[in-house]
């Protein structure tokens, strides 16, 4: 079977039992479970001429699978999660591997003992190696922090090597802020590792599709139930109502080709955009992709190296290394990380935590409170960072609810 696109204007609303905007894994899933598992009609809203969200992959004019919107590996200690991607794909075993740039010498990271003793050499490494075991047990994750706080002036030097060489320069770029003012749930996100396993991940399933992200999300879409409308902003066609005229007043229905639509909506778009940013737009780090394709087997040593000491790109990635796919071309990705100023011209990528803009997009989410049928789900709708795994967990207990609640119903 094949994915039923459709054109808005030639949809009759009352044909659907539940709408989803977004065709990422958020939406996709709930789409599928609602149809599957529910007999429902769902509408899905697409802004993109395209479905799979920013897993989305294609091949480019030297033939080799991209990533569009930056490179998705997918690793997660969920069995569930893993067997439910599975059914719509066959799966490559990967394991991904980066390493620092480091004035022109590789690192492993996260940073671990091989990266200790090409950083400090053998018998210094042997030496740090050995306290660290002591302090904090062999194969364990401990972060920069942890480091500083065992209050050893050999691990702060471990842990300044890696502050300095591995995590400043590289989280400067990313985030065009200095450290001291990352939220300290992303610095957590850079540990080091009492470990010779230079995997960059160690979750229990890891891999690719086979065929590429696209390829699994048309599989997962192309069900008798679900209609996909492309290229349409939800912005265009929600007509929001509004309990009263003031600011801070919540919505009291959504309407959609005049009729209040009554059937749950999971909605994972920026929600500061349903409300054309009434209250300011919500702060993101976006991206831009710059492609090179060469006459080369390869030209880097693994699937990503990221560059913490030079260069004003953040991490380079060769995609053949992530497909397995063989040829005698190479593309390769630089990623450059800028400040989110245009939702017209630009993606939101990642949401910039902290406490402040936690508040102002609590200010946006309880404008949502009072519409018991509306869902905001996904990295942009709850303005957060989400592995694949956590959203698809989270879409699959959505799913569950609407299935319940309309169960009920019927
Ligand atoms: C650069 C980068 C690399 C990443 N790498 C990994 C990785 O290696 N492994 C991993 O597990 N996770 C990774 N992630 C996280 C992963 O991208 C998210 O977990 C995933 O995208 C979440 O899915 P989603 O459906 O919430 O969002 P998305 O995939 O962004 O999907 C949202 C969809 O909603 C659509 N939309 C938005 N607004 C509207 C609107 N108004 N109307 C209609 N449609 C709209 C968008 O076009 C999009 O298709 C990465 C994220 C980034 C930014």
């Amino acid at each position: 079977m094949a994915l039923n696109i459709c054109e808005f204007k030639d949809i009759d609303i009352e044909d659907y039992d539940a709408v989803v905007v977004g065709s990422g894994f958020a939406g996709s899933v709930c789409a599928r479970e609602l149809a599957e598992r529910g007999g429902m009609r769902v509408l899905i809203i697409e802004k993109r001429s395209h479905i799979a969200g920013n897993m989305y992959d294609e091949y480019d004019e030297a033939g080799i699978l991209v990533h569009r919107y930056g490179p998705h590996i997918f690793h997660t200690y969920d069995q569930h999660v893993f067997d439910y991607v599975r059914r719509f794909a066959g799966w490559i075993g990967y394991q991904h591997h980066v390493l620092a740039d480091w004035y022109g010498t590789y690192l492993p990271v996260p940073f671990n003992k091989n990266s200790m003793e090409i950083a400090f050499g053998e018998e210094k490494a042997a030496h740090l190696i050995q306290k660290l075991i002591d302090v904090f047990g062999d194969e364990r994750k401990v972060t920069i922090t942890e480091l500083r706080e065992a209050d050893d002036p050999e691990l702060s030097e471990v842990a300044d090597f890696v502050y300095k060489n591995v995590f400043l320069y590289y989280t400067q770029k990313q985030w065009g802020l200095t450290p001291d003012e990352v939220d300290p749930s992303v610095t957590a996100r850079v540990p080091v590792f009492i470990s010779r396993d230079d995997r960059y991940f160690q979750d229990t399933y890891q891999g690719m599709p086979a065929l590429g992200y696209t390829a699994l999300f048309e599989e997962m879409l192309s069900y008798d139930g679900i209609d996909i409308c492309l290229s349409t902003d939800a912005a265009s066609i929600f007509d929001l109502e509004f309990e009263d005229a003031s600011e801070d007043a919540k919505l009291a229905a959504i309407k959609i080709k005049g009729k209040a639509f009554t059937g749950p909506i999971v909605y994972t778009g920026p929600l500061d955009e349903l409300f054309c940013g009434r209250f300011g737009r919500l702060p993101y780090r976006t991206l831009d992709f710059v492609y090179e394709t060469y006459d080369e087997e390869y030209k880097l040593p693994c699937a990503t190296v990221n560059y913490t000491v030079t260069e004003d790109y953040t991490r380079i990635t060769e995609f053949k290394r992530l497909s397995g796919q063989r040829s005698d071309k190479t593309t390769i990705m630089k990623e450059y990380s800028r400040a989110y100023e245009d939702p017209d011209t630009q993606i939101p990528y990642y949401a910039i935590l902290g406490e402040e803009n936690a508040a102002h997009y609590q200010r946006y989410l309880s404008l949502t409170s009072s519409l018991d049928n509306f869902h905001p789900l996904g990295r942009l709708a709850e303005y957060r960072y989400y592995n694949m795994d956590k959203i698809i967990e989270l879409a699959l207990q959505l799913s569950d609810e609407l299935l319940a609640e309309a169960g009920k119903q019927r």
